[in-house]
């Protein structure tokens, strides 16, 4: 998943911080937690109520209607059960405001449940008697208005403004809200699945998809290889395919496709790197589906079929790291998928690592250079605002008793990427994409905690040199806040031409512009970012505005940058199109930073109420959640 949540509410002050490092703590060597029984570190998944290791959903039938009228998805999802323990007499599996109307066995009886007492962050436990003979249960059920995973689109939250469109996002624990299902990490399954839509609208799943429209809406998928339930996916709408290569394609909606497609056109390309890199790609197609700009997230690596937002739609492929982004998770999280939440580093930091080597092998090191360092950059500004002592900087995640959303910050992301980084610095490359390799190949298909890495990592790779362990000192990356002081830094080859370039400008000397027209769009983030660090004048706003349209960039990060800075600095020319933004981007990244620094002066935040009131409604359920809470 290409991140939720920017915790980050006040780059500017972070941006050339040094002293956010860690301090005199760096030296002592951090030792694993010992008491293997404080639950704290043991590797239970306290964010599933099911009961996978007693007795565990093996396959599961999916036979569902989507209806727009009542907003509910309703049908049955039959489950293949396989006992993992012989006296076990009950299957459990997690559900969150679903509405269960009868169970059966396999053979047709009627079979006895009860749906426990919901929980506000895990939702209810449905307890199905088993008898000593059963291998199969149905379960008849809907899904209700409180479906945390399911967004529902009018028409005119659409491009095409004709037709409503649905879909989902079950990361991380929401898959429950659609699906009686044990929604952990660690449950794999296969599924196949028949979805009946209203006719001339288009469902896709994260499995073997159709490429034209069903005449009578009814749709049939196959997901053959085991998948946990956070990559159950759906998407309904009027959409169109137009394939990239003989494995590769693009869905969007008609308005968008040829859009996309031009945006997308070397994701084949992509797809041979990626597989350069660390194997073969073993999902058979890879397909990107664009959706209507109310998506929350940049993008979600359901298998077979990433999900991801319009806004990365530049029309110079800037954007497409996401992408490599998300073509990643193929291996990291997919294949090897972390056991809880608790350890999901291990999916989004190894993805980090894999995204940027995709992009170097594409554009080049000076390229890939630049993403480190915004994400370097974004690494010191998560840690400033969740403070450098907060046990949250840890890897190794604590989120036991809380909802596992709150986990989705940089810090997995980016201090993940950054000791894969620093492996790859202490042990040479070859030897890293040797164990990259090893490590994907050997756990393809199971799941990973953080200890049993730690002793992969160690097997496998630092044990072979005395010095790499010490060098490496994992267990301060993993059990200890903050940003260690061994951290890499990339080259700043590039970036430093563009701290010239603002030097200038700052000192009212536009020459600068004339070396622009090369610019990606990590330079402007670089260059927006940096002259965030103080509100600009009227002037200075102006003769940026003037000189390169920033506010009507149809760049999405340049615009949020720019419109950050246009808050700032009180530049009210560009309120309009930032409002215009705001109506229709859902992407929480973007829409965060802007809402805070609204909410910091009391006009900005009658402006931030009412630009809020009308553009909610175009908001997804959780991303209202995240904003309700900043918009008071
Ligand atoms: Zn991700």
């Amino acid at each position: 998943m290409k991140k939720i949540l920017l915790v980050a509410g006040c780059l500017s002050l972070l941006l050339f911080a040094c002293n956010s490092r860690g301090g005199s703590k760096q030296k002592e060597e951090v030792k694993e937690p010992q008491s293997a029984t404080e639950a704290v570190f043991d590797n239970n998944d306290y964010h599933t109520l099911s009961n996978a290791n007693e007795v565990l959903g093996k396959h599961l039938a999916l036979d569902i209607e989507v209806d727009f009228k009542q907003h509910s998805i309703s049908g049955t999802a039959t489950w293949d059960i396989e006992k993992q323990k012989a006296e076990a007499d009950k299957f459990i599996v997690d559900t969150r405001a679903l509405l269960i109307d009868s169970i059966k066995y396999g053979d047709g009886t009627k079979a006895d449940f009860e749906l426990g007492e919901a929980d506000s962050i895990l939702g209810a436990p449905l307890s199905i008697s088993l008898k000593p003979e059963t291998k199969q249960v149905k379960i008849f059920y809907r899904t209700t208005k409180s479906a945390t995973a399911l967004q529902w689109l009018e028409p005119a939250q659409t491009f095409g403004k004709k037709k409503p469109f649905l879909y989902t996002q079950s990361e991380s624990i929401h898959a429950r809200s659609w699906i009686p299902v044990q929604d952990g990490p660690g449950v794999r399954y296969t599924y196949n699945a028949k979805v009946k839509v209203p006719k001339g609208l288009m469902a896709l799943m994260s499995a073997e998809n159709p490429q034209t429209v069903s005449e009578e809406g009814i749709y049939e998928f196959k997901m053959n290889m085991p998948i946990p339930a956070y990559l159950m996916a759906l998407a309904v709408g009027d959409i169109k395919f137009q394939a990239i290569d003989n494995r590769t394609g693009v869905y969007a909606e008609p308005e968008m496709l040829a859009k996309a497609h031009k945006e997308f056109e070397e994701v084949g390309a992509m797809v041979h790197k990626a597989e350069e890199l660390y194997g073969p790609y073993r999902w058979g197609r890879y397909d990107i589906l664009v959706l209507p700009s109310g998506f929350p997230i940049g993008g979600m690596e359901n298998p077979k079929l990433t999900f991801c937002t319009p806004t990365i739609l530049a029309g110079d492929k800037s954007l497409v790291n996401l992408i490599a982004h998300e073509l990643a998770h193929n291996w990291s999280g997919n294949l090897v998928t972390n056991q809880t939440w608790n350890d999901f580093w291990l999916n989004e930091g190894f993805t980090i690592y894999f995204e940027r080597r995709i992009m170097e092998s594409m554009m080049g090191k000076d390229y890939a250079d630049m993403l480190w360092e915004i994400g370097y950059q974004d690494l010191e500004a998560v840690v400033a605002d969740l403070g450098k002592e907060s046990e949250d900087t840890h890897l190794r995640l604590n989120l036991k008793g809380r909802n596992p959303d709150e986990g989705l910050t940089d810090i997995p992301y980016e201090k993940g990427g950054h000791l894969l980084r620093l492996i790859e610095q202490t042990v040479g490359r070859s030897k890293m994409d040797a164990f990259l390799t090893k490590y994907f190949n050997e756990n393809a298909f199971k799941t990973m905690n953080t200890r049993d890495f730690t002793d992969y990592l160690n097997k496998n790779l630092l044990n072979e040199v005395t010095e790499w362990k010490a060098k490496v000192n994992i267990n301060e990356w993993l059990y200890a806040p903050g940003i260690p002081r061994t951290c890499p830094r990339a080259g700043k080859l590039r970036f430093n031409k563009v701290d010239t370039a603002t030097a200038q400008f700052l000192k009212g000397d536009m020459s600068f512009s004339q070396k622009t027209g090369k610019w990606s769009t990590f330079e402007w983030m670089h260059f927006l970012r940096k002259l965030s660090k103080t509100p600009l004048s009227p002037e200075q706003m102006k003769a940026l505005d003037h000189t390169f349209q920033l506010t009507q960039t149809q760049n999405s990060e340049k615009a949020d940058l720019w419109y950050l800075l246009a808050l700032k600095s009180k530049y009210e020319p560009a309120y309009p199109a930032m409002e215009a933004f705001l109506m229709v981007t859902g992407r929480e990244k973007f829409l965060q930073p802007l809402y805070k620094e609204m909410m910091a002066t009391s006009e900005g935040a009658t402006m931030a109420r009412a630009i809020y009131k009308k553009a909610r409604p175009n908001y997804h359920p959780l991303t209202q959640r995240v904003i309700d809470e900043i918009v008071k």
